[in-house]
């Protein structure tokens, strides 16, 4: 067992504050990685405020994890010491279901194992990324290209595979106009693979002030969503939404922007659900669907696309001393776009 530093949530109501445990020996198959930096999620918020119900505490939240290898057991076959390595939001999954099968671990039957706030194999909690050194089976580990910012490349375990899987499910390329709801960490992600993959993007925003950023981001137009005469204007717009809104909100709203047999994806997960009016749907032949993270090969493929066209999130590095006054800001979409905790800072 190696000790490591960490933060943590001790229960719902209480601020992260510094904490130590103990990670396991490095088993034969796994990778031992010293991090070098963690994104800061807003599930992490969610899940530390247990707003989603079954939170563990004490819960270490982390789950866009870039580090170097520090050591690796006897039958690991595709990752060497001192290699760059990322993991994501889950570190295992059963690995014989059809899901799993399929390289799509994220859906696996029995419930891929978290990075933090689940249980592995053994029963034991998970901790995450917001510690000095991870344990993880290599096959549910990221090859990272040195070429990028590595504090920018932290985002793409979570809000960067989460938004490159639904627009690469859903074909979204040269002939789709498409609504990114909420240019938060997914939704910046968001912009930069819809514009990448040719679609023309409108940023759909409750923040006036981030419309000059939403167009540097890729996009080719902004609207504001609480004004009630933009959002007239847009109805039957677009062919394809993304929703990464974290907070309570009405899917109806949205739902009639979208154009005939036009889709929205649900990426955002607020703490309380919407309902999707049937006349919304019908109208005009709308889907209303939802899509989570990917699996480990899509996340590969995920960062090896942003290596080769140079794409990165858009960061704003933190000490871990700082990450409650970041959890705040991220609570009044005050972010810029991304907190990526420097853990330098917990050495
Ligand atoms: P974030 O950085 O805090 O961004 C959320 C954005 O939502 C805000 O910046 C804001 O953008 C917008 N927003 C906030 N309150 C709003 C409201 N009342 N009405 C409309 N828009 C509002 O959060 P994030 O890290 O991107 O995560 C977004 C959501 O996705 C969270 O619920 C998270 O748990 C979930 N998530 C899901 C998955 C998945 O696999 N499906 C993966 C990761 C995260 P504007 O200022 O532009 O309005
Ligand atoms: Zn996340
Ligand atoms: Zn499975």
């Amino acid at each position: 067992m190696t000790p490591v530093n960490a933060y943590a949530a001790q229960s719902a109501a209480t601020p992260l504050a510094p904490f130590n445990f103990e990670r396991r020996d490095v088993g034969v198959n796994d990778v031992q990685i010293e991090i070098l930096y963690c994104g800061v999620c807003h599930s992490d918020i969610h899940q530390a405020r247990n707003e989603w119900g079954g939170s563990i505490f004490p819960m270490v939240p982390g789950h866009e994890i870039v580090g170097r290898i520090t050591q690796i057991g006897n039958d690991v076959k595709n990752f060497t010491v001192g290699e760059l390595a990322g993991v994501g939001c889950f570190v295992d999954s059963c690995r014989v279901c059809p899901s799993c099968l399929a390289n799509q671990e994220q859906y696996c039957d029995t419930g891929m194992i978290a990075t933090y706030n689940g249980r592995d194999k053994e029963g034991n909690p998970t901790y995450g990324g917001y510690s000095t050194q991870i344990v993880v089976d290599e096959k549910y580990t990221l090859h990272i290209a040195e070429s990028l910012p590595i504090e920018g490349v932290a985002p793409l375990l979570c809000a960067g595979i989460t938004t490159y899987s639904p627009l690469r499910y859903w074909n979204i390329g040269k002939k789709h106009k498409v609504a990114i709801v909420g240019l938060g960490g997914l939704g910046h992600m968001g912009v930069k693979f819809a514009a990448s993959f040719g679609a023309d993007v409108t940023v759909l925003s409750t923040s006036k002030s981030k419309e000059q950023d939403a167009l540097n981001l890729g996009a080719h137009r902004f609207a504001v969503t609480t004004n009630p005469e933009t959002m007239k204007s847009l109805q039957g717009k677009f062919d394809f939404i993304l929703n990464t809104v974290s907070a309570p909100h009405e899917y109806n709203d949205y739902l009639n922007l979208l154009a005939l047999n036009g889709t929205m994806v649900v990426v955002g997960v607020p703490s309380q659900t919407s309902v999707a009016g049937a006349f919304n749907l019908i109208s005009k032949r709308r889907s209303l669907a939802g899509s989570l993270i990917g699996g480990i090969k899509e996340t590969q493929e995920m960062l090896d696309y942003c290596a080769e066209h140079n794409i990165v999130s858009d960061v704003e590095v933190i000490k871990a001393s700082e990450i409650n006054e970041a959890y705040e800001r991220m609570l009044k979409a005050d972010v810029r776009y991304r907190f990526v905790i420097d853990i330098d800072s917990l050495k």
